[in-house]
């Protein structure tokens, strides 16, 4: 990127960073998604990265952390709310115990790979302080130093105890404590100060009911569930947090201080003890023995998330030894002992580069949003349908535009909005087009009708017979690309002609209903193996009228004598077919004038160039026909007048026989015409070209 570009890119980048942030974090109000926003954020890391020149301190990348209201308290937390490190993938997941292993190693030590699992609710965390056993203080993260007291609000959760149970000696006997913490925790429940932290969130249950409400007497809806939370928990009227029907679910529990190791025991067993104080807590977090276990929970959360009251943007990973934890210590403001695998965010910010309109069966036309290729849902996506021109209009797109896209589970991805404050100038507005993308027909807008069309009735069923006879057998014979696919395809964009094929990306079929990872995989294999077909199969499959697969095969054979050996680009082809004249079609075996002029017109079309600069650019390469075996292999004779010894058919065969061929006309291909008596006009044709001419002795004698 030039310099310039990047210096405008990035202070927009930072104004309009700053504006969703104050809208999201100062007003409560959701603007953009928190994974657009990262989206965003990422983007301006990597250009400061890339030109560290213009990196400000008023940059969002340099901001860490929020900091707390003017209008509520301000508490000192007595151990700092730690945020959290994210990964985003198995691989960051291995690379974090590594750096744990090698780190514990220095020090002569080693690590347990037992994990506690939790489901990290996407609520707003709280610290709640208890003095001999009471709810005296509640405050905010805020900036993990200093937050807000909101213990009012947090006092109209029923879920959150007012006052701490003392649980059973029996009960904290079997979380394995041992005698002497017992005692200590009998102390610290009557005496002294227990500390305990979790989420405060609102379920889905509430929103709705909630949203319902608000919209019947007129007032602002809540975004969503973590906005719902956040939002009444800053409110200075307790009142409101009241009647919002928050829950507070236990994470943490500080009994004296686990830095300082003072209470023995696991965070399994921590996780449960905070139930028998009188907590809610998520009865689904779980220990995994090693990595490969907490993978398997993650990805089981991820796909059944939505089952659940409440919203989760992932797993926190913690080690279960909470002895590790001291001895891991943090790193930055950051602790190495646990670590947030969040789920793959559902939406990303990418760059709008294209629209095309692909015609579907009933010939509607529906644009395709092409872009740069961007991560979003766990896989990469390139392109997204965008409905009709109204939806186009709708989202105020313009081409070169920055988009938020969204791909939820497995919802088709979709562009979501456009953020027209990043805009240069140079955005083009998106326009329908006037002549059909495949067959060039008019289109039309009829009525009041949203939709463009084409006029042409045949324009559809056209382009899948082409399509479908392209990939059959016989022709490409390309696995998983059947008449199903193929219309699927075709009715999502991605095929227009046969070219369209071998340009398919795995990017372009993720997200397509019934495409997994795999399938998508599977198919762009089986594509590249056909990158490199035989000439005549390539031929047969163009589909030109009247070429069957044998007259494929003797087009090939007599197109591949003026090709490169052993293999033909799709360019050079074209270049020979175009010089072929009609007669020299015509003079080929079993091709007769028809043929000849579908052949002719076929090479001179102005679609067939375009389709072969396709091929071209597509890597296509088409191996040529070997020359058959035999001692007239790759010669070609032509007969006329009647022979002595055998018949005109026993000629031909005993002439394929030694792999030689035999046709009906004279051309300057011809290498032999053999001479019986009474010739026709074919022996003046073959002097005037300089054809050998063979006596019936002379031919004997050559295939003996
Ligand atoms: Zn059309």
């Amino acid at each position: 990127m030039d310099k310039k570009i990047a210096k405008n890119r990035i202070e927009k980048l930072k104004q309009e960073i700053d504006y969703h942030r104050r809208q999201y974090h100062v007003y409560d109000r959701e603007s953009i998604s928190v994974s657009a926003l990262d989206s965003l954020k990422m983007e301006l890391f990597r250009l400061e990265n890339e030109f560290p020149e213009f990196i400000s301190a008023d940059s969002p990348t340099q901001r860490v952390g929020g900091e707390a209201l003017a209008k509520f308290q301000k508490v000192t937390h007595r151990r700092p709310m730690i945020s959290l490190y994210d990964a985003f993938s198995e691989e960051d997941m291995r690379d974090w115990e590594k750096r744990n292993i090698n780190y514990l190693a220095e020090r002569g030590e080693s690590l347990s790979s037992l994990y506690y699992c939790e489901l990290k609710l996407d609520g707003l965390a709280a610290n709640l302080r208890y003095e001999k056993g009471i709810f005296v203080q509640g405050a905010t993260r805020g900036d993990g130093q200093i937050g807000e007291d909101i213990t009012l609000n947090l006092r109209t959760i029923e879920s959150l105890p007012l006052r701490l149970f003392k649980p059973a000696e029996k009960e904290l006997v079997a979380l394995g404590l041992k005698e002497k913490d017992i005692k200590n925790l009998f102390y610290l429940l009557a005496e002294g100060v227990i500390e305990v932290r979790g989420e405060t969130i609102m379920s889905k249950q509430t929103l709705a009911a909630l949203n319902k409400q608000y919209a019947l007497e007129g007032k602002p809806l809540l975004a969503n569930t973590r906005n719902g939370a956040a939002g009444s928990l800053r409110q200075l009227d307790p009142q409101i947090a009241a009647e919002r029907h928050l829950e507070f679910y236990a994470y943490d529990l500080i009994l004296g201080d686990y830095e300082r190791g003072e209470i023995v025991l696991s965070r399994a067993a921590a996780d449960k003890l905070v139930e028998l104080l009188g907590f809610k807590r998520v009865r689904d977090n779980k220990l995994c023995h090693g990595l490969a276990e907490v993978f398997v929970f993650q990805r089981y959360w991820e796909k059944n998330k939505d089952k659940l009251p409440f919203f989760i943007d992932g797993v926190v990973v913690k080690y279960d030894d909470l002895s590790l934890w001291p001895r891991l210590g943090t790193v930055g403001k950051a602790p190495r002992y646990m670590v947030a695998y969040k789920f793959s965010a559902e939406q990303a910010t990418t760059k709008l580069i294209d629209v095309v309109w692909q015609v579907g069966r009933t010939g509607v036309l529906t644009p395709t949003a092409i872009l740069e290729p961007v991560k979003v849902g766990g896989v990469t996506i390139g392109r997204s349908t965008l409905h009709n021109l109204d939806e186009i209009e709708r989202l105020g797109l313009r081409l070169g535009d920055t988009v938020i896209v969204e791909r939820a589970g497995d919802v088709i991805p979709k562009v979501v909005a456009a953020l027209p404050n990043l805009r240069t100038g140079k955005e083009k507005v998106i326009q329908a087009p006037v002549h059909c993308p495949r067959c060039g027909a008019e289109i039309s807008r009829l009525g009041d009708d949203v939709a463009y069309r084409c006029l042409n009735k045949n324009c559809y069923a056209v382009a899948l017979r082409r399509l479908g006879h392209f990939v059959a057998k016989g022709a490409l014979d390309i696995e998983g690309l059947g008449p199903k696919i193929v219309e699927q395809l075709v009715n999502e964009g991605l095929l227009e002609d046969v070219a369209d094929i071998f340009a398919l990306r795995r990017e372009d079929l993720i997200g397509l209903n019934g495409f997994a990872e795999k399938k998508a995989e599977k198919l762009v294999a089986a594509i590249k193996s056909r990158q490199e077909v035989a000439l005549s199969r390539f031929l047969f499959a163009l589909g030109i009228s009247h070429i069957g697969e044998e007259s494929a095969q003797t087009i090939a054979v007599y197109l591949s004598k003026f090709l490169s050996s052993p293999i033909g680009r799709p360019q050079e082809l074209l270049r020979v077919a175009k010089k072929c004249r009609l007669d020299d079609w015509s003079a080929l075996a079993d091709i007769g004038p028809v043929v000849a002029a579908s052949l002719f017109n076929f090479w001179h079309s102005q679609e067939t160039a375009a389709l072969f600069t396709k091929f071209e650019k597509s890597g296509l390469s088409l191996l040529l026909p070997l020359p058959a075996s035999g001692a007239l292999a790759g010669k070609t004779f032509v007969l006329t007048g009647s022979l002595n010894s055998l018949t005109r058919q026993e000629a031909k065969d005993k002439i394929k026989a030694k792999g030689g061929k035999t046709q009906e006309s004279v051309s300057r291909l011809v290498d032999y015409l053999v001479v019986g008596e009474a010739p026709g006009s074919k022996l003046r044709e073959a002097e005037k070209l300089g054809v050998k001419i063979l006596t019936e002795t002379e031919f004997l004698k050559l295939i003996q």
